[in-house]
């Protein structure tokens, strides 16, 4: 990240930093902190594979709790001295090594704030640590519409960001004013807003940065007023919590029930079975690439895409090799959705990368496309 994209600000000794979230109207703002706090005391070999929902076994040798903002430039001090940390949100998106002897961070700071109703939108601020599908149950409760298509995507609300998730016609940076995060090795706390953030399908500049540069602290929302509802996908349409209503009296909590009972049905509980949702991302071809498979495959699933290029169904491509229910020792292709790859118990990292590298090498084969694993590796090594 270059200095040159900072616009810097500094709070005088006795000003609190909270008191600047609401004054942060620069599209990146720099704070630093008037005060200190030492961290939570270290859990030496933790046992994360209750912290990851792949549920690989994975012995930390440090973790950490984060509680409060004012432990971040602690954090930071303690970061420069050893290899970068692992911030540890719900653990949905990780595939973790056997040994992890870098520091990792649980981040736990909670808050739900509205801090603006406009006539045009809702202002919400929400801490990191905050659970991602509360949050969003409480929002459609309260009324503040716009995340319903996002509901019962697993993990904090901090991570949301970082791969820009995205369900059902809706991704995240649609609803983001900014992000505030630290900047571990700079020791800095940083606003930035939804320009500045680098959003892709599922990537974001935060992801691109690798771990232990940026512990996102706060996601702000502006979730547009009137609220308008987004039922591109066919199963929402037809779901039967919305049968019967037009499309002027869809309201959201209708989709939020018909995308909870969609997910419920479609994806495996890692609380039964260890995955993490989709392994692969959709890869994007070329309008030339795309016309060229689809004469060999005229049933190819694919969505166009506003610069013209398509985005093809990466489930699709796995099913046609052959891979959907297939079962490789410990770990296996989802019976039902060949995006989600399985733990059946006690694997380990390798055996669910040997199985993604077989797959990759297939799709590969057959339709000349590469994919991309979603989920964040991650190395004992450094990045
Ligand atoms: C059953 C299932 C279904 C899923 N469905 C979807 C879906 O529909 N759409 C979708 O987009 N994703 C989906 N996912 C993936 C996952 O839920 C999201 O990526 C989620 O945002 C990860 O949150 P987490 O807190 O668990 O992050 P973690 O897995 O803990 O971390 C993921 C990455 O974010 C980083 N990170 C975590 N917290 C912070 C923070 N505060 N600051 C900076 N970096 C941080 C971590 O270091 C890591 O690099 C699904 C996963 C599962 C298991």
């Amino acid at each position: 990240m270059s200095a040159a994209l900072f616009r810097s600000s500094t709070i005088s000794e006795d000003q609190e930093y909270s008191k600047f979230f609401g004054h942060v109207s620069n599209q990146i703002r720099i704070f630093t902190f008037p005060r200190s706090m030492s961290l939570s005391p270290t859990i030496n070999a933790v046992d994360l594979s209750a912290m990851n929902s792949l549920g690989l076994a994975c012995k930390a040798e440090r973790v950490t709790d984060l509680n409060d903002l004012s432990q971040l430039p602690a954090l930071s001090a303690l970061a420069c001295l050893s290899a970068p940390v692992v911030v540890l949100g719900g653990g949905s998106n990780l595939v973790l090594p056997a040994r992890l002897e870098r520091l990792v961070v649980r981040v736990q700071l909670k808050g739900i704030d509205l801090v603006e109703q406009r006539p045009d939108a809702w202002i919400v601020d929400v801490a990191a640590g905050e659970n991602w599908h509360d949050f969003v149950t409480n929002s459609i409760r309260r009324g503040w519409d716009g995340l319903e298509n996002l509901a019962l995507i697993p993990g904090t609300v901090g991570a949301a960001p970082v791969q820009n998730i995205g369900a059902y016609g809706v991704e995240l940076d649609s609803r983001i004013e900014s992000v505030t995060a630290w900047h571990i090795p700079e020791s800095r706390l940083v606003t930035f807003k939804r320009e500045a953030c680098g959003f892709k399908y599922r990537d974001s500049m935060f992801k691109r940065a690798g771990l232990g540069q940026w512990l996102i602290v706060r996601v702000r929302f502006c979730l547009p007023r009137p609220w308008q509802p987004v039922v591109g996908y066919p199963d929402v349409l037809r779901h039967p919590a919305l049968a019967g209503t037009t499309p002027e009296a869809i309201r959201a909590q209708q989709i939020y029930d018909a995308v909870c009972d969609i997910r419920r049905t479609k994806l495996p509980d890692p609380a039964v079975l260890g995955n993490a949702g989709s392994f692969f991302k959709n890869p994007v071809v070329s309008e030339s690439e795309f016309n060229a498979l689809k004469l060999r495959f005229a049933d190819i699933v694919s969505y166009p895409q506003a610069d013209g290029s398509f985005k093809l169904a990466a489930g699709w491509l796995i099913e046609r090799c052959g891979w959907k229910g297939k079962r490789q020792g410990r770990v296996g292709v989802h019976a039902r959705q060949a995006l989600v790859l399985v733990n059946y118990g006690q694997a380990t990292a390798s055996e669910l990368l040997d199985l993604a590298a077989a797959i990759k090498q297939s799709v590969l084969k057959a339709f000349g496309v590469v994919l991309e694993i979603e989920p964040v590796l991650v190395s004992d090594a450094g990045d």
